[in-house]
This record gives C-alpha cells, structure tokens and sequence, in this order.
C-alpha cells in the first residue's frame, strides 16, 4: 500500500488538522466548552466512583467558579485564536464529562446556543455509548443537514474484562451497539482508546485497534495512561502497585496500532493531556510534542503509513 492521495499531508496518518483542511478548505479549531454536565458514572446512576484514571475535577473553568456561558466560552475561545493564529472556522467541543447527559431540549438549548456563534460550523461532542439514545441520534442526524457533526464516544478497551476492572460502567457490547445505531446516520463517530491500562498486554491493545479498524468509526484518539492525583490509578502508581509503558513502548505500540486502523479513519489525537497540577506520571507524557515528533520517526524508519496492516484493506 502507498500513501493515500486523500490525506493531502506530509504525514504518515490522517491527522485531524490535514482533514479539516481538505474538507472545509480553511483551518479549523476545536473551542473546549464545559457547559456544566455531570456524569452517570459518578452521580450514582452507574455508579459514584467514575472510571479509575478520571481525575472528576471538570475543566479549569469549573474549579475557579461559576461557568461562563456557552456563547461567552466560545467567544472567549475564539478571541485566543484570532490574536494567537490566523484562525478560519471553529469546532464547539463540548468536552467535560458526559455531554449527552440531560434532558433532550437541554441539549438542544445548549447545542442550539454554540451553533448560533458566527464561524462555528459544528460541534464535537464528548460522551459515554450507555447516553447516545436515539432521540440524541437523531438530535444530531438533524443537525448534520447544514452542520459537521462529530459524536466523541469513550471506549478505551475492547476487552470487557479491562471495563471491569477500570470501572467504566458499560461493556463493550454496549459500544458495539451505540455504533450499530449510529451506523447509516451523517454523523462522524469519534471513539478514544488508553493505552497501557492495567492488565492489558501488547496484544489486548492490538486486539482493540483491530475490533476498531472493522467498524463505521470515523475517527480515534488514542491516548497513554496517565497517573493524576486523586483518582485510583494516581494512588496505585504513587504506591509503586502499577507500571506505566516507557516513551519507547509507547511509540512502538501507538505506530503499531496506526497501521492496523483504516487509511480513512481521522486520528485525532495520540497523546494524552493531564491538568500539570495534578499529573503524577509518567514524566515523558508531559513533552507531547517530543512523543509526536518521535511517532513521526519511527513511521519514518519503518517506512509505513496507516492502515498498511488494516485487515480491510486485505
Ligand atoms: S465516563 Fe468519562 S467523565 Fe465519566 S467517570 Fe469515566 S472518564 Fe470520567
């Protein structure tokens, strides 16, 4: 397999920006909105304890008092990348915690505010595939008439032993259902995936892109386990009970994985993001542009592209 035309990159993957690009023909800018929701892993509905690496904080907005509005966020949002970049449309990402979960008209209230701002031309929104009920899918099908729709659903391992274990309180045939019902539909589906969660070998984690590469996704992030102060998974690596992958396994794992995932499908991200205050470990995670720049090196000395093992290409 060559490089796919269709990327128009210098890269070996289809990064989000690239695609963007070639869609809307202009940059395009991700606006990060904590529009107040709480999450059914954490309330009680599921359970109260959340998943074991969430941190339950909410954005930096939240913890400094009352949130700002949807319209005042984006616009602060896009002042920031108007002064700092030659900026061209916005995305509105509604991104802490589970933002599908409240009443239908709320949604629509909220979505309906972000989309009224001038150059915001879609949203992205974060949630769980236990809150994607099918008046949310159509919500959204509904949108996608005249706006570029993306759902962001968490999955983070196919194995259902791991969702155990981690406390996500779905399964994974809860993810394989949530896809089904979106499948057909105009909206883009988004999944993230954690690399290095407890318990899992290298081919668990292989054996998670390799369910991902066969379904109607249209696009990852992928992200390092990180340990941050007071969730479970910061106690346990604070107490020496949990080891994180080295920078090298890392890359090694994160390249194997882009070569198993479809051409087409977007990568959105491949590192994580901790808040500085409370991130633990480990200590390579916090260079992210060091862990892209070496990705991109070793896709250089194995001289692949993604999706060169994807099983649908053969
Ligand atoms: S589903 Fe998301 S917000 Fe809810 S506990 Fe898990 S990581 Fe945190």
């Amino acid at each position: 397999m060559s490089k796919p035309s269709l990327w128009n990159n210098k890269k070996r993957y289809y990064d989000l920006k690239s695609f963007w690009l070639n869609r809307f023909g202009c940059r395009v800018y991700k606006l990060q909105i904590d529009a107040g929701f709480t999450c059914p892993n954490r309330d009680g509905t599921v359970s109260t304890g959340g998943c074991i690496y969430c941190d339950g904080r909410g954005s930096r907005l939240r913890q400094v008092g009352p949130l700002p509005s949807v319209a005042e966020q984006i616009r602060r949002g896009k002042e920031y990348y108007k002064k700092h970049r030659n900026a061209g449309k916005f995305i509105a990402y509604f991104q802490t915690f589970t933002n599908t979960y409240a009443q239908i008209e709320k949604l629509k209230e909220l979505y309906d505010e972000a989309l009224a701002e001038e150059d915001v031309i879609g949203l992205s929104v974060g949630t769980r595939p236990d809150c994607v009920a099918d008046g949310i899918i159509k919500l959204f099908q509904d949108y996608t008439r005249e706006r570029h729709i993306w759902l962001e659903l968490g999955l983070q391992s196919i194995h259902e032993k791991t969702l155990r274990l981690i406390n996500r309180g779905h399964s994974a045939a809860a993810f394989l259902e949530a896809v089904h019902r979106l499948s057909g539909s105009n909206i883009h589906v988004c999944t993230h995936i954690i690399v290095g969660l407890p318990g899992e070998t290298r081919e668990d984690i292989l054996e998670t892109a390799r369910a991902i590469a066969t379904l109607p996704i249209h696009g990852i992030k992928i992200h390092s386990l990180l340990a941050l102060k007071g969730t479970v998974i910061g106690d346990l690596y604070e107490k020496g009970e949990i080891t994180m992958f080295s920078r090298d396994d890392y890359i090694t794992i994160v390249c194997d994985i882009l070569e198993i995932l479809p051409p087409e499908m977007v990568i959105q991200r491949l590192t994580a993001d901790g808040y500085r205050d409370i991130f633990i470990g480990p200590k390579w995670a916090v260079n992210k542009m060091e862990v892209l720049n070496a990705i991109d090196r070793e896709l250089d000395r194995r001289n692949t592209y993604q999706g060169i093992n994807c099983v649908k290409n053969g």
